[in-house]
């Protein structure tokens, strides 16, 4: 009997929130002698200090994460391991779940440490794109493409707190290879967290992606004191825009995607409940009050403890492609936000984004 060992790729917020998710299947499923899954679940963290020590000696010890997801237990069967290339040598199943900025780094040191099985599966939780002189590549698409396995997405409303609390939530796995979608479906799911198989890859993790600047637009409106109407106004307009950009990179998207977990949901959650709203609010309202040297960076340092944020960046990459290929004044609250983030209209004109797209600087 096959059974598969697990690795996840990652130990921030999410990364936590998941690998105990996973770590709970493993552990339940180990009861049968049927079991598909090695019980222990290799985490890899990047290493830094907390109290003085090694944070991977610390959690190996209290099986909880101080950093990045606190007063969460992460079950006994998750074994923190500070060697990248050691704590992916016998993967069967790598889960990818560091911030996008990262992966590019990590899969080449995979690659060329030659460790990942030729048949090994891997699913990427990443949200967050690569921007190359080419054209845009997706998180999955440089997984495949650098360590040759089959990659899946877990996307959706999954503010990583709240279900290290177990509230009720949900998610979509996106698959190309069907027994992958099953296979990930049964080692994520819980009966707080409900997986839904959607065959649309590039759909759920583009809207996993660009959500976030969405989420950065909420932010700003926070920030302006904005009432209900007009954040609906921001969250419609980003999610019309999200669907758009899939569509026009990916004609084969589904409209379907857009009303899953990762499209609406995600938006919803995200700029309501989300690091980049929060950290977008306080900076518009620094802003506001006339602090106009106060950076994103400034304020991830300050608000979140090592967290990092992917909306601003996204933003970057994001408006690259719609310069590169014409796009902006289809994309006016992309554009907007992209405009306010480097200060070159004030914020309060997210209110009038369909105007400030056109607007000389
Ligand atoms: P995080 O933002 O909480 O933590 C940052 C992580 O990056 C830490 O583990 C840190 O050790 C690591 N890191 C710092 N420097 C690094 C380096 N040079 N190389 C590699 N790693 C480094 O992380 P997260 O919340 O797990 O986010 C990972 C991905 O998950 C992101 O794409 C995010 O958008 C996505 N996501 C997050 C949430 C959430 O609620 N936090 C929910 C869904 C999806
Ligand atoms: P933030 O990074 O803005 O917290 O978003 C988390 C997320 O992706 C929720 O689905």
């Amino acid at each position: 009997l096959k059974r598969y060992k697990v690795v996840m790729i990652g130990s921030g917020a999410w990364a936590c929130a998941a690998v105990r998710m996973v770590a709970q299947s493993t552990a339940e499923a180990s009861r049968s002698p049927a079991s598909s899954f090695v019980k222990d679940v290799t985490m890899w963290v990047h290493e830094e200090k907390h109290s003085g020590r090694n944070l991977t000696e610390y959690i190996n010890e209290h099986h909880d994460n101080p950093i990045y997801l606190p007063g969460v237990s992460l079950g006994e069967n998750v074994v923190a391991n500070n060697n990248l290339i050691d704590a992916a040598r016998d993967a069967d199943l790598l889960i990818f779940c560091a911030p996008h900025q990262f992966m590019h780094g990590i899969c080449k040191q995979l690659a060329a440490a030659r460790v990942v099985k030729r048949d090994a599966k891997a699913i990427s939780l990443t949200k967050g794109m690569r921007v190359r002189a080419e054209g845009p590549q997706l998180i999955s698409q440089m997984i495949s493409r650098i360590l040759g396995i089959d990659c899946s997405v877990l996307m959706g409303a999954n503010i990583a707190a709240d279900i290290g609390r177990e509230e009720l939530s949900e998610a979509v796995v996106a698959y190309s290879s069907r027994d992958a979608g099953i296979l990930w479906q049964q080692l994520f799911q819980r009966p707080y967290f409900a997986i839904n198989l959607l065959p649309d890859v590039p759909g759920a993790e583009i809207s996993g992606t660009l959500k976030n600047i969405v989420a950065v637009g909420a932010g700003i409106g926070d920030g302006l004191g904005i009432g209900s109407n007009s954040k609906a106004t921001i969250l419609r307009q980003g999610l019309s825009e999200m669907r758009k950009f899939c569509k026009n990179l990916y004609p084969s998207v589904r409209d379907d995607t857009f009303f899953e977990s990762c499209g609406v949901a995600d938006v919803i959650a995200s700029s309501y409940g989300g690091r980049n709203r929060r950290v977008s609010e306080a900076w518009c309202k620094r802003r506001m009050s006339g602090d106009t040297q106060i950076t994103f960076d400034d304020l991830e340092r300050e608000m979140l403890n090592g967290q990092k944020l992917q909306g601003v960046l996204t933003s970057d990459e994001v408006q690259e492609i719609l310069i590169e290929r014409g796009w902006e004044l289809d994309f006016p609250l992309f554009t907007t936000i992209h405009r306010i983030i480097h200060g070159e209209v004030s914020p309060d004109m997210i209110l009038r984004f369909r105007e400030a797209v056109s607007m000389k600087s």
